[in-house]
């Protein structure tokens, strides 16, 4: 098994001049393996790991499928073949030969779950006392002075913890939202990550332009100038932008929120977007604070002004959608626009509920998200749709969200919400993404033997067993395939520290 080294690249001459970034570069250049360390590239790896042509899964104790029928297969199973399901069915009916065979015996086996919204620097910065007990503004206030000393090493080990948390809690495609760049950082520095890690991976190349001098919320020396974002921008689409079925990653464009672009920036990333059929992804209608800032500034509600730069529409979607009224509901539905439900993020900062069964019913493709792990402080997928089925039902009672429910805005949600066909279910032609989670352990003893696929929302499941992506195991046994955690975790947390300081 070989250990790669970082990639080797120029030095960026950042929009940032603090003078701290000499010091971060210096501590960076100790150690060259920055954005890979802890990853062993030959079974992880996409481009040099061992190529694995068909894969059978048999004999789960249960197949959710969450295909148009909604089976669920008892004795389950699936084959695929390079990357790609072709059969799914009872276990007795699928071939018995494959290069790889996993026998699922004890698990449900479902599609894998969708990450719609995270930001995976912010593994760096959870439990902050600072933040622990503020709103979003605040928060963000407290945050900002810290995340402004981000390097490139930082932003790799960050992508590589979450993804590590994500694909051990069941998430085969990630949504991230990077919006801060400083001291040479670039989304380059989490897609290479990604694509060693083998996850399926929506890159933003998000922003921030508009600082304290010109009305916005964050300080002037973490945001960028605009040309040089659009610029950026135009970059990375042509570099890594796969709009091919099947893709392992796509860009997507996301001014970060109305408090910290200006709408000039907003409108320009729609365009460029649209030229390159790119999604757009931002903030919106997540606190009371930021409603209150868009009528100061702009004379509207968010909606309004998201829909006035033509921030709407089946390529757009939203982080949040808190504080949003009937009829705007009505209309997102109508446009087909997206959000990203992040109710633990939600709980955490106060920031409230989000009318999530009124925007599905009004056709909003809606999916599940676990937003920054400074404000969750996780990124487990599985606790996720589990907070998204109980806070629905404080507000509505027991029987309005079931644990159903809540996994399909998990699977077949999700991967509507980023522009999928390929994902969220298990049936011939769909990518070979899929989980499985062991049902004969303690959490869910008791209670997987009335309802096995239930049970992984009603119990309190801790990680998967298997974790596919793209027909190849990411997670066996419970542990990463490829990943050395004691090692990335220790080289984390001194970045970690570091940042703070
Ligand atoms: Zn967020």
């Amino acid at each position: 098994m070989e250990r790669v080294d970082a990639l080797e690249r120029p030095e960026t001459p950042g929009a940032f001049r603090d003078p701290r970034c000499v010091l971060e570069r210096e501590a960076d250049r100790r150690d060259k393996r920055l954005a890979v360390a802890g990853i062993e590239v030959g079974e992880a790896g996409q481009a040099n790991g061992p190529r694995v042509s068909t894969l059978l899964v048999r004999d789960a104790t249960l197949l959710a499928t969450f295909d148009d029928a909604e089976r669920e297969i008892e004795a389950g199973g699936l084959f695929a073949r390079d990357g790609v399901i072709e059969m799914v069915g009872p276990s007795a009916a699928l071939p018995e030969r494959a290069d790889e065979i996993v026998d699922a015996r004890g698990m449900v086996v479902l599609p894998g779950l969708v990450c719609t919204h995270h930001h995976f620097y912010q593994t760096l910065t959870r439990n902050l006392p600072a933040g622990q007990n503020v709103g979003l503004f605040p928060w963000l206030a407290a945050h900002y002075p810290i995340w402004a000393r981000l390097t490139p090493g930082g932003i790799g080990s960050s992508t590589a913890v979450a993804l590590a948390e994500l694909l051990l809690s069941g998430c085969t495609t990630a949504a991230d939202h990077g919006y801060i760049w400083p001291n040479g950082a670039r989304v380059d520095d989490q897609i290479a990550v990604a694509q060693e890690m083998g996850v399926r991976f929506h890159a933003s190349r998000g922003s921030m332009s508009a600082g304290r001098s010109r009305g916005g919320l964050p300080p002037d020396d973490v945001v960028e100038d605009e040309a040089d974002i659009l610029r950026d921008c135009e970059r990375v689409i042509a570099e890594y932008h796969d709009p091919a079925r099947y893709a392992m990653t796509r860009i997507v464009l996301a001014p970060c929120s109305p408090f910290s672009v200006s709408p000039e920036l907003m409108r320009a990333s729609a365009e460029l977007a649209r030229r390159h059929g790119c999604c757009l992804h931002t903030h919106l209608c997540e606190t009371s604070d930021e409603e209150a800032y868009c009528f100061d500034h702009f004379g509207k509600g968010p909606v309004e002004f998201a829909e006035s730069l033509g921030w709407s529409g089946p390529d757009v979607w939203y982080a949040h959608a808190i504080h949003i009224a009937p009829e705007e509901i009505e209309r997102l539905g109508a446009a087909r626009t997206g959000v990203a439900h992040c109710p633990t993020s939600n709980m955490r900062l106060g920031s409230g509920i989000a009318p999530l069964l009124d925007q599905v019913r009004a056709g909003l493709r809606v999916g599940l998200g676990v937003d920054g792990s400074a404000s969750n402080d996780g990124s487990h997928m599985l606790d996720e749709t589990r907070h998204a089925m109980l806070l629905q039902r404080v507000v509505h009672g027991a029987d309005a969200f079931s644990a159903r429910d809540a996994l399909r805005l998990a699977t077949r949600g999700g991967a509507g919400v980023l522009g999928r066909d390929d994902i969220g279910q298990l049936a011939p032609g769909m990518a070979a993404d899929l989980i499985g989670v062991r049902i004969d352990g303690l959490p869910s003893a008791g209670g997987a033997v009335h309802d096995a696929l239930a049970s992984l929302v009603f119990c309190r499941i801790g990680n998967v067993d298997l974790n596919v992506i793209a027909g190849r195991a990411r997670v066996r046994n419970g542990e990463l395939v490829g990943v050395d955690l004691p090692e990335l975790l220790s080289r984390h947390n001194r970045f970690a520290r570091e940042l703070v300081v």
